[in-house]
């Protein structure tokens, strides 16, 4: 163990995501078996400036590996954004013994975790939305549990709709990024996918459900990325276009909760551990990453600057096969 790290505090900040009580476990474990002490932060950054905090031993992440939500609870924190209240979390730190903090969540999060560890607080990030719209990282955990129940969802919606001749218009969630809306449009074979980064007109889409009607199919699902949104209106569009009848829903939350997948538990584990590991050799400031399927880390903000590219291709290809 360092001479500088001997007790970190670990926190969940910004939106949760299935997963993150997996990060949370693997932190508290690793930390643990690296003989350090380990303080659970409650409610985000606002845990550390208030000192609402517990002490966290192995069983008290016992049983939670499988749950969603995050144990710590999360929330965002005005106060942090702010000078002031970064150097309310340093004092707190320095009262409490904190010597390093593992943040897991996004890139505003990222950025208190930049600020305290300028401070001379070490904080590592790590990425934890279901949005997958960290620019650094490939994955970030919850994604693959959003995209699940996603489709499970749409599953569902495409019995009634195939029953009454439908077309159903899903929203998903994603924020301004259009990944879940472009893979779980291709896993439920939907027959248009509107995402930001991709232009579209409503008589394109029109068109492919024509087009596809002709050769006998009488029901479609088109999903539509949160960022698009109006899922209302695109629903009333399509019926006037087409005659097809149209129905609108919006998935809504049921995407951040549930029990994570064993991609969610696995990375979470490895991210948890990864993060661990930094802080025990004293290095903060970094965020961990998955790149080329491997984990590793980056500058936080060499990683906030970084570009996320959206999958053309793959895109593409979701458009060739569902004719
Ligand atoms: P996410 O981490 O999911 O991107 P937010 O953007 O809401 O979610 O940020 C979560 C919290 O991170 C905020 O409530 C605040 O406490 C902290 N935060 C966000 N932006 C900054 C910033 N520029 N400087 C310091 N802390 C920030």
């Amino acid at each position: 163990m360092s001479d500088k790290v001997k007790t970190i505090g670990v926190l969940t900040s910004g939106g949760d995501a299935p997963g993150m009580n997996a990060a949370v476990r693997a932190v508290v474990r690793s930390a643990i078996y690296h003989g350090m002490n380990v303080i659970g932060i409650k409610k985000g950054y606002n845990g550390l400036i208030n000192g609402d905090m517990e002490q966290m031993s192995l069983r008290s992440v016992s049983e939670i590996i499988h749950k969603g939500g995050t144990v710590l609870y999360t929330a965002r924190c005005e106060e942090f954004r702010y000078d002031e209240g970064i150097e309310k979390g340093k004092q707190s730190c320095l009262d409490n013994g904190i010597d390093g903090i593992v943040v897991i969540g996004g890139d505003g999060s990222f950025r208190g975790a930049r600020d305290l560890s300028l401070k001379g607080i070490p904080c590592v990030g790590i990425p934890g939305t279901i949005d997958n719209d960290i620019s650094s990282t490939e994955y970030t955990v919850g994604y693959d549990t959003a995209m699940n129940t996603a489709i499970d969802m749409i599953d569902k919606l495409r019995d009634t709709s195939q029953s009454h001749d439908r077309c159903s218009v899903v929203e998903v969630m994603g924020r301004h990024a259009g990944h879940i809306a472009l893979n779980a449009g291709i896993a439920c074979g939907a027959t248009a996918i509107l995402v930001e980064e991709v232009p579209y007109s409503m008589e394109e889409v029109a068109q492919r459900i024509n087009n596809t009607m002709k050769t006998g199919k009488h029901h479609f699902i088109v999903v539509v990325s949160e960022g698009v949104g109006h899922v209302d209106e695109i629903a009333k569009e399509i019926e006037e276009l087409t005659g097809v009848e149209s129905r609108a829903t919006v998935l809504g939350h049921v995407q951040r909760g549930g029990s994570p997948t064993v991609r969610d538990r696995v990375v979470a584990s490895e991210m948890g551990c990864y993060a661990v590991g930094l802080l025990e050799k004293g290095i903060g400031n970094r965020v961990v990453a998955m790149q080329n399927g491997r984990i590793t880390d980056f500058d936080i903000l060499e990683a906030l600057n970084m570009k996320k590219e959206f999958d053309h291709n793959l895109y593409k290809m979701a458009m060739e096969i569902s004719i």
